[in-house]
């Protein structure tokens, strides 16, 4: 049981409406969303019209309490909508998911006022949002952001580079971190971070160029510049000073998002490799009747469950409360997205040759999982932060601080 303390800590709550939005989406995905696969992968960008149906369906608002406008829903609504969008396209599936980087933040540390006068709009899927805190020389590490954020009458002046920003072609706010103030120390590199949020029309916001990374086709990311933007104090989020915390915490929650993208479209990678391990002949058999094939299928089969349960059980975690969920999403990160790519690749091997045919659609999965690997935290990070929250729980040493 170690370093938990109970068999409670490792149960899994779903409650049956989770059950009927899986259900909905579902039907969602294979009657809208899979008939326009192709066209996403072809043009690069996901059409307005199923972004607008998949707002009717009310999937903009899950996550987000009903006084702001929501569908309201636990981590488990979030984990289930991310899945089952994936298992047709991680591009579609970040496109509204990524909205979660910004209502996250707001609704953990936002004002009321914040809550009110941005969480409606995105939750009725009239407005999309982005989160802007990779910079060309700071990724995973948070705390070495360059941006700055300069003090003025009324607000603030921010400049600065970010980069790889999922949904900024098409968000109308954005969270954006920046430097107000120099660390104190090296240890405390983490201090003298602020969180703003910045609405499009603000003058000195542009989107730069759009990075050509090899997945995500349809919600490939961009470049966000800011050149000189005047933010009204009020749009401050948090403590000035303390956004590490904001930053962090909401990589805390929203990356069991990303495990649970990853399980969708390994779940997808296996379905089409069992497929056609049924279909496929050779040495007038099935392929499946090859003990190294359907082996295989098992292996796949097995991870997959795993990398399943252990999403679940981190999004029932994070629904309860308490740090420790923290251990179970990062865990289910680093698995998932590991996982997936295995997966991925076994399904281009059992497809053979046409499991190289970009047109035959497999290649999609692995480049797909590639993304889920590296954003909102890396597997080194995820390792890093697992081994960090056991130190601090069981011996009470800040790893960071040695
Ligand atoms: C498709 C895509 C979409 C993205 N969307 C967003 C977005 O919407 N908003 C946003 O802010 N960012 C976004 N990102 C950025 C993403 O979060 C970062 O790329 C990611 O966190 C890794 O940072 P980095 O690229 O700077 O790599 P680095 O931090 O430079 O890491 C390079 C390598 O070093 C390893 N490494 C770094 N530090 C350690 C350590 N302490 N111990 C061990 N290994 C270490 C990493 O694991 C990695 O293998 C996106 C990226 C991609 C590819």
């Amino acid at each position: 049981m170690f370093p938990f303390t109970s068999l409670d800590d490792f149960k899994i709550d779903i409650p049956e409406e989770v059950e009927i939005l899986r259900k909905t989406v579902r039907e969602f995905v294979e009657t809208k969303l899979v008939p326009r696969l192709s066209e996403i992968e072809k043009t690069g960008d996901i059409p307005e019209d199923l972004l607008k149906e998949a707002a009717k369906a009310g999937f903009t608002g899950i996550g987000i309490p009903p006084e702001y406008g929501g569908q309201g829903g636990s981590f488990l609504e979030m984990v289930v909508l991310q899945e089952e969008l994936s298992r047709a396209s991680l591009a579609f599936a970040a496109s509204i998911g990524v909205s979660g980087l910004f209502t996250i933040p707001v609704l953990l540390f936002g004002t009321e006022e914040q809550k009110r006068r941005y969480l409606p709009h995105i939750a009725s899927g009239e407005k999309f949002a982005a989160h802007a805190n990779t910079e060309p020389g700071a990724g995973s590490d948070v705390a070495g952001i360059q941006s700055t954020a300069k003090k003025v009458d009324g607000g603030y002046v921010l400049n600065g580079r970010k980069i790889f920003i999922t949904g900024a072609g098409k968000a109308d706010y954005f969270i954006v971190s920046t430097r107000t103030s120099p660390p104190p120390s090296r240890r405390e590199r983490w201090k003298g971070i602020t969180i703003f949020i910045i609405e499009r029309g603000f003058q000195g916001l542009r989107i730069g160029q759009r990075f050509n990374v090899i997945g995500l086709r349809g919600e490939q990311p961009y470049e966000v510049i800011l050149d000189n933007v005047f933010v009204p104090e009020e749009n401050v989020v948090g403590q000035v000073d303390e956004g590490f915390k904001i930053l962090v915490t909401t990589y805390d929650y929203a990356r069991i998002s990303v495990a649970a993208q990853a399980v969708g479209l390994a779940q997808a990678a296996f379905e089409k490799a069992l497929n056609y391990s049924l279909q496929r002949q050779a040495f007038e058999r099935p392929i499946i009747s090859f003990q190294g094939i359907s082996f295989k299928l098992a292996e796949m089969l097995s991870k997959l469950v795993a990398a399943r349960l252990l999403t679940y059980w981190a999004a029932s975690r994070a629904t309860k409360g308490g740090e420790e969920f923290i251990f179970a999403s990062s865990i289910a990160k680093m698995y998932a997205t590991e996982v997936a790519e295995e997966i991925a690749l076994m399904s281009i091997k059992i497809h053979g040759g046409v499991g190289l045919d970009e047109e035959y659609g497999v290649t999609r999965y692995l480049r797909d999982a590639l993304v889920t690997e590296i954003y909102e935290g890396t597997g080194e990070i995820q390792r890093l932060t697992t081994i960090r929250m056991l130190l601090k729980k069981v011996f009470g040493i800040d790893l960071a601080f040695m």
